[in-house]
């Protein structure tokens, strides 16, 4: 037999859709991931105000990037196989467990983020209480959204509490209250994301222990930032696990531990709780499942790029990291006061900051925010919510100290730019439509062509951007339009909306 050489080149060069005919050069694929990514928000820097913590050190990132591809290979489905994953989760548990009022015995799992540390922890809750038929949350109205996505996807009702409208913290009696015999968990967080406070843990641990209730501390976003503020000086009421009735706690390492993303840890006060968290299946013919997280086969890279981080940095590096971003915040708290329109809501205690509208001459936030995206700032609009009015949201982190009188200077001129734009016009047609559309019986290409009449504009002019050092640039998208319109809307039609939205973004009418 002899093989025809040019047919099975041929045959070989032909491309498959989605796929180069012939396997290209990394050179040349990482170059296309940069001229994506040069249309993102920049992720360093820190005039990104959300989503991204920057520690400013190079060596830090480079230790975790080079953990993190050593380890990529490897996958946690299988401890046994790979015992590397259980030194290096036991280690990274152990640390934040001692930084948070337990020990190198408190049990612990390492998950992929706040939201499944949280899911996890009511997956906990539940199955620790097997005689309670329809279980229930009992959270503050300003908990995180993933409390929501727990109850939804594993069926356990959520009950959300109104919380103090001058303090936005929970209110403890409210949340007593609010427990009936088919609770199985009470929530308090430590800060809450919307505006940066904490609330009563002690009092809400205590009084759910009374009742036999378990009580979930979501310390996601300050559990590895408070203990180091409070050694730069902060006030901050204990919030841990040496709380008395707090039996778990979630701590994302991918915020201010500033490791990669992919990386929290669930806290549990006994084993027996964590027993509840885990998932075995033998009900197959496979290999014999057994996980910790929802995830099976994952990869080791988050967890060892933790792992480094956490290492690189140190306890001096956080140390000062936490200063820095406290010494910021409190610069831009006393900055916003000095700007006419805005606010700051709540007294912040962490460095999570929520800027309001000043009732009696207020500005359009919306607006606001847009105008300082094309100054080179990202603030994060958060929509009003019962009595909770809307406000933009700032994370400071350590590299904000820097940038905080740019910032400021900023939120001033945008201010004034906004002021001169005039009232906000709240689109009442628009508002009133969507009250009668089906938004579920929309396809992708309709609901894609009904999208100029809201007025959103994803490519802004990309001469207005500013490259950073990150390579990313701000500027761009007018997002105000549709944050008037959602603000406008119920929380049901708010939801109908974006996830109609997320739909046509990943498609061809909508997708670039
Ligand atoms: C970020 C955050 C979460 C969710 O975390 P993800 O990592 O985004 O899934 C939950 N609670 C609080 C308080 C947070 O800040």
């Amino acid at each position: 037999m002899t093989i025809d050489a040019t047919a099975v080149d041929t045959a070989a060069a032909t491309a498959h859709p989605g796929l180069p005919a012939r396997g290209r050069s990394a050179e040349d694929l990482l170059g296309e991931l940069h001229a994506l990514t040069a249309r993102d928000l920049p992720t360093r820097g820190g005039r990104t105000a959300a989503y991204v913590y920057d520690t400013g050190r190079p060596e830090v990132r480079e230790a975790a990037e080079r953990a993190y591809l050593a380890m990529m290979e490897v996958n946690g489905l299988d401890p046994t196989a790979f015992p590397s994953i259980v030194a290096l989760e036991r280690q990274v548990v152990g640390a934040t467990a001692a930084r948070l009022g337990g020990d190198d015995a408190t049990p612990g799992i390492f998950t992929s983020g706040g939201t499944e540390s949280i899911i996890l922890a009511v997956k906990a809750a539940r199955d620790a209480r097997p005689e309670i038929a329809e279980p229930e949350i009992v959270v503050p109205v300003t908990a995180h959204a993933a409390f929501h996505k727990a109850g939804a996807y594993l069926r356990v009702k959520v009950v959300p509490v109104p919380v103090d409208p001058r303090t936005f913290r929970a209110d403890p009696a409210a949340t007593d209250a609010a427990c009936t015999v088919n609770t199985v968990l009470v929530v308090a967080s430590a800060p809450s994301y919307a505006h940066g406070v904490i609330d009563p843990v002690a009092e809400i641990a205590a009084r759910a222990s009374a009742r036999g209730i378990a009580c979930h501390v979501d310390a996601c976003v300050g559990g590895w930032l408070l203990p180091w503020l409070a050694e730069a000086g902060a006030q901050v009421p204990a919030f841990d696990l040496s709380v008395p009735g707090v039996t778990s706690l979630s701590c994302d390492l991918h915020k201010f531990g500033y490791a990669p993303k992919g990386a929290s840890v669930l806290l549990f006060r006994d084993e027996a709780l964590r027993l509840h968290a885990y998932y075995a299946c033998a009900a197959w013919p496979g290999y014999t499942v057994v996980n910790s997280t929802i995830q099976s086969s994952k990869g080791a890279g988050p967890l060892a790029g933790a792992w480094a981080t956490l290492q690189a940095v140190g306890a001096d590096g956080y140390r000062e990291l936490g200063r820095a971003a406290l010494a910021a915040t409190r610069r831009l708290i006393a900055g916003v006061a000095a700007i006419d329109g805005l606010v700051v809501l709540g007294e912040p205690e962490a460095t999570l900051v929520a800027i309001g509208a000043d009732p009696d001459a207020p500005l359009d936030l919306f607006a606001l925010a847009d105008e300082a995206r094309e100054r080179g700032f990202f603030l994060q609009p958060q929509l009003a919510l019962g009595g909770l009015p809307a406000n933009l949201h700032l994370t400071l982190t350590g590299v904000s100290e820097g940038g905080v009188e740019d910032l400021l200077a900023v939120l001033r001129e945008s201010a004034d730019a906004v002021r001169a734009l005039g009232p906000a016009q709240v689109p009442a047609e628009l508002v009133a439509l969507l009250g009668q559309v089906d938004l579920t019986a929309l396809d992708n290409a309709s609901f894609a062509a009904l999208l100029p009449a809201t007025g959103l504009r994803l490519d802004g002019p990309a001469s207005e951007a500013t490259p950073t050092d990150g390579g990313g640039a701000v500027g761009g998208a007018r997002m105000a339009p549709i944050n008037r319109l959602l603000d406008a809307l119920p929380v049901a039609t708010r939801e109908a909306l974006v996830t109609r939205f997320l739909s046509a973004l990943y498609s061809p009418h909508l997708g670039g």
